[in-house]
């Protein structure tokens, strides 16, 4: 069991300096002094200085790799648990991408195992950019139904030339059979779309919600910051109801593009009104990402990382004015409820002890995860099981 002492909580609500009692993997209590547990067996952590929120949940990362869309050779590597660590993030959902030939769904499952068993939180979606969906078992509803990881549909890509430029009969069927298997299994079968930067926008959305009754909850679009056109039907998108997910992972290029920064678009969003439980920020980790020289010339790839989402975070605090638990609240606890994580994404009694704690300058210095301390002070305690033994941060 571990006694963090005197933490500022946010729950992701701001609760004030409480103590915070987890063992089993919960979160057994939490009060105003639990000093009486520290005669158990329990590891007491002076937290006084120091506030707690719940750990980060990224719902779009490519976990096995993604990219490939330069050739071969730049398809991205697999996610390493110490790259969510420093993030803060000790929650994941992996989906493949453009690529569902090499990447298999199959692998995608293994690599969640994997990191479920590395000890952090991994949940998937079936299907990769193209409809028909490509699935584990033949139909996206046994996928749903029957496999415990898998809690809805993505990433499906809409409004872009590297979708299947699926019509619109094929992509309602889609999200009618995600919907369904979402409620017979109790999971919230939701459909991740990947917009483009293509002209149809949100079309299909918007259609989904005029000719069907099936709610716009069943939907998060992603990449929505992508340029300022799709930005603004997002923001009308989600006025009416919808929830939104922004992207976290960019360039200088990028932005100079006309993509905007995550955090500004939260602002922007909770200005215009829009309630942060249908916000989400993402890191798309993992993903490829180009770099361009001064004379616009190909320079080679990085790779997006899951730290993105904590900056964003601490971006749209800092230079935003956004306040502290609604930031957090579109890193953890918005996802975590919009995809129908249990126990994940809000700090209370019987939730999974996943926690960060960070400096009073938002420096992260505590990750853990399921009750384990993965970082502290900074430092990782618990590597992953090909990565090199613990060290600095
Ligand atoms: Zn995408």
């Amino acid at each position: 069991m571990i006694l963090l002492k005197n933490v500022k909580l946010f729950a992701p609500k701001a609760m004030g300096a409480k103590d915070l009692l987890m063992g089993g993997g919960r979160i057994l209590a939490i009060g105003d002094d639990l000093s009486h547990f520290a005669q158990e067996p329990v590891e007491v952590i002076d937290a006084n200085g120091l506030m707690a929120a719940p750990g980060l949940v990224d719902g779009h990362v490519h976990i096995l790799g993604g990219g490939g869309e330069g050739g071969y050779r730049t398809r991205t590597p697999e996610l390493q648990l110490s790259t969510m660590i420093e993030a803060g993030v000790t929650t994941v959902v992996g989906c493949l991408g453009t690529d569902g030939v090499a990447r298999s769904l199959e692998a995608l499952v293994a690599k969640a195992k994997g990191l479920r068993e590395e000890g952090v939180g991994c949940y998937l979606y079936t299907g990769n950019y193209r409809l028909p969906l490509k699935t584990i078992t033949g139909d996206l509803m046994k996928d749903i139904m029957l496999i415990d990881e898998i809690i809805g549909v993505g990433e499906v890509a809409l409004s872009d030339h590297r979708s299947s430029q699926a019509d619109f009969d094929l992509f309602k069927r889609t999200v009618a059979d995600a919907r369904v298997a979402g409620i017979l299994s109790g999971k919230a079968g939701v459909v991740n779309i990947h917009m483009g930067d293509g002209p149809a926008r949100f079309d299909y959305l918007e259609r989904l919600a005029a000719e069907t009754d099936i709610p716009r909850s069943q939907l998060l679009p992603t990449h929505v910051n992508r340029n300022p056109e799709l930005f603004e039907e997002g923001i009308a998108y989600a006025k009416a109801g919808g929830q939104i997910d922004f992207t976290t992972s960019t360039t200088p290029l990028f932005l100079e593009e006309g993509e905007i920064p995550a955090a500004a678009a939260v602002a922007r969003c909770l200005a215009e009104g829009i309630p942060a439980d249908r916000l989400t920020m993402t890191s798309d980790g993992q993903g490829s990402l180009p770099l361009f020289d001064g004379q616009g010339r190909l320079q080679g790839l990085s790779v997006g990382t899951c730290r993105s989402l904590y900056d964003a975070m601490v971006e749209a605090v800092r230079d935003h004015d956004v306040p502290l638990e609604q930031a957090l609240t579109t890193a953890s606890t918005s996802p975590a409820t919009i995809l129908g994580l249990q126990g994940k994404g809000r700090i209370e009694v019987g939730a999974d002890a996943d926690v960060i704690l960070m400096k009073d300058n938002l420096e992260l210095d505590t990750v853990i995860a399921g009750g384990r301390v993965m970082m502290r002070g900074g430092k990782h305690l618990v590597r992953g099981t090909f990565e090199s033994a613990p060290e600095t941060t």
